[in-house]
């Protein structure tokens, strides 16, 4: 049968008093340029990964800002470390330093 009408789609709201920041402060701490990120899309826009998978450092600063660790690495796992994105920021953001130390804080977090 067909159902016809308006249906609610359900919340995609995130509390972030819910999210555990600590790792994300971690990240900070050793690599301030988490922060500077301005999203401005320069580093998707030259990435050779991103036009198959999608992957852009602000998203992957985004999800971890948010709690979406799984999102972030999965996007991560298509990233080269060609170093294009580096060339490119705006902000001067070693990227892929940044990428690099996204992996060795949430996975040494992963070991405890
Ligand atoms: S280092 Fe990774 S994120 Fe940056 S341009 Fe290369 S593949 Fe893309
Ligand atoms: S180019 Fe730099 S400032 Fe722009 S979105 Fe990428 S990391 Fe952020």
């Amino acid at each position: 049968m067909n159902i016809f009408g308006f249906r609610i789609s359900p919340s995609s709201a995130i509390n972030l008093d819910n999210v555990d920041k600590e790792r994300f402060r971690e990240l900070c701490r050793i690599e301030p340029d988490a922060v500077r990120c301005m999203a401005c899309g320069s580093c998707s826009a030259t990435c050779p990964a991103a036009g198959f998978s999608g992957m852009s450092v602000r998203k992957v600063l985004l999800y971890l800002q948010r709690g979406k660790e799984e999102e972030a690495f999965k996007l991560m796992s298509n990233c080269m470390l060609c170093g294009k994105c580096t060339m490119v920021c705006p902000r001067g953001i070693n990227t892929r330093h940044l990428i690099l130390s996204i992996c060795r804080i949430y996975d040494k977090e992963e070991k405890k």
